[in-house]
């Protein structure tokens, strides 16, 4: 990889809040997990810093004038503008400290630019109604109506796969919500997100309503969502790390985005070509460390071999490389641990039956997209989240019992169904217990608009902007009772 500077973003190197950036004693040296090179340093921050930034914040949003809707529209389109204007700088610092080939750094760039600018139009959407208190006898005399006010301070924890915009995905809309927000980014990836903090401080949101601290989970991220000023915990990253902060968080409001092992159905009468295609791009982007991740897919028996055979094709065609090469389709997973962990479970299952069709091969944190079959049904691959490039192929005989069996997974993010006939493809779709099915496309496919989600291990409640802001912000009644009415 060429070593190319990155243009300077004084921010990345602290935390910020209370209005200000702060340089904490300790800090998080940031790598490449290409080649294990210091891309920057950010704080490594305590849970005394969380305690003063969480106060500081609340004391903003609670007692600090509020934030005028038109204005946090006005900061919020600027932010989207110059997230524009400084994207090849994003691209390059996302890129270089996540697993992200320079192409695919571009595409969540351009992702996150959309976030943003959605977040500031929701602003005509933070809109209340009048209430039917003439509708019963006990609330004659009473004029009344309801407004969406602010949760207050919103504590938002994010993974090191989509660094940019997950990170996005939940300040933009707090603050479109009039929320102060706490962020405490993945402790692989805070560069990029100290950046874009930066950025919004520079389009004019308010210096006391936000924050962010980089450091540990086990540190800052238990600090935030035991923190009692904390008023919502907005959190994406894993089922484990989920049920810890549930644990923690207690009666908080919470909202999670947390894993999936992404199905798709091949029908007999499927465009074959079109899912082999699909199938390839959406296990191995991001080298699989996507939550909606194609990682099953049941194919009818009648057209099982010619799947097989494209997507073995298409796996070999993929070029795994530097992230800084344009052609490089793969680049590295996280770190050498979880590498170490995705060849552990692929030689599972192959000790368990399952043969390798391509792939299957690991050089320090890259793992080659690799293809199985006949895998057994208590293999990790199969029930877990492999959270890595390894896609398993299964020929079926039945619908109803590919429905039984994906329902009976413990998670339900997305699915696909590829078929001609959308009739047959509507019906498995409604019968899938999962937040989305995409019909010929796989189920890694979302846009920021839509709510996003899952039930079981896959999370609690919505995201999506316009369900985010909902979210982030409560209904809140004025009512009058008119001084000629009796008490
Ligand atoms: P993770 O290990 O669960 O970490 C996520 C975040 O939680 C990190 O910032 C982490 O800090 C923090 N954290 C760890 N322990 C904590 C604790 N006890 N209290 C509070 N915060 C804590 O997940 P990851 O490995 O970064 O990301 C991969 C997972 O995210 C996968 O399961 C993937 O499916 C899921 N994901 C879901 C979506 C979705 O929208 N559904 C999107 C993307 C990713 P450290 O970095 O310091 O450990």
């Amino acid at each position: 990889m060429t070593d190319r500077l990155f243009p300077p973003l004084p921010a990345a190197c602290g935390a910020f809040w209370a209005g200000r950036w702060h340089q904490p004693d300790a800090v998080l040296e940031v790598t490449d997990p290409e080649n294990g090179r210091v891309v920057g340093r950010a704080g490594d921050c305590t849970a005394a810093d969380v305690d003063e930034a969480v106060r500081a914040v609340a004391d903003a949003v609670l007692a600090g004038p509020p934030w005028p809707t038109w204005q946090r529209r006005e900061a919020l389109h600027r932010a989207a503008a110059m997230l524009g204007e400084r994207a090849p700088a994003f691209a390059d610092l996302l890129s270089r400290e996540g697993c992200k080939p320079i192409r695919d750094a571009r595409r969540e760039v351009q992702r996150a630019i959309e976030t943003v600018r959605l977040s500031a139009e929701q602003a005509d959407r933070l809109e209340g109604r009048t209430l039917p208190f003439g509708d019963t006898p006990r609330g004659e005399g009473r004029l009344g109506w309801y407004t969406r006010e602010p949760v207050g301070v919103v504590a938002a924890i994010t993974p090191f796969n989509d660094p940019l915009n997950l990170v996005a995905h939940k300040v933009a809309p707090a603050l479109m919500g009039g929320n102060g927000v706490v962020l405490k980014p993945a402790e692989q990836t805070p560069l990029v997100a100290l950046a874009l903090i930066e950025l919004l401080l520079d389009a004019g949101v308010p210096a006391d309503r936000v924050a962010v601290l980089p450091g540990r989970g086990a540190t800052v991220g238990a600090a935030l969502v035991a923190h009692p000023r904390v008023d919502l915990v907005s959190f994406t990253g894993g089922y484990a790390t989920g049920n810890a902060i549930a644990a923690t968080a207690g009666a908080k409001k919470t909202m999670m985005e947390l894993g999936g092992n992404g199905t798709v159905v091949v029908l007999p009468d499927a465009d074959v070509r079109r899912a082999a295609r699909a199938v390839v791009d959406g296990a191995f982007g991001n080298a699989g460390q996507n939550c909606l991740s194609v990682q099953r897919v049941f194919v009818a028996r009648e057209v099982a071999d010619e799947l097989v055979e494209l997507v073995v094709q298409h796996t070999t065609e993929v070029v795994v490389g530097s992230k800084a090469d344009e052609r490089t389709d793969v680049g590295p997973l996280i770190d050498e641990v979880s590498a170490e962990r995705v060849a552990s479970w692929v030689d599972e299952a192959v000790e368990g039956g399952a043969a390798v069709l391509a792939g299957g091969k690991r050089d320090g944190t890259y793992y080659w997209p690799t293809v199985l079959t006949s895998v057994p049904a208590d293999a990790r691959v199969l029930t877990d989240e492999v959270f890595g490039p390894v896609v398993s192929v299964e020929p079926f005989d039945s619908v109803d019992a590919v429905v039984t069996e994906i329902n009976s997974l413990e998670y339900g993010l997305q699915a696909g169904v590829f078929g001609r006939d959308l009739d047959a493809a509507l019906g498995v779709a409604q019968r899938l217990r999962v937040g989305a099915v995409m019909i010929n496309d796989t189920g890694d496919f979302r846009i920021d608009a839509m709510p996003f989600g899952g039930g079981k291990r896959s999370g609690v409640g919505r995201e999506g902007v316009p369900f985010a802001v909902e979210a982030m912000t409560e209904p809140k009644i004025i009512a009058i009772h008119r001084a000629s009415q009796p008490v």
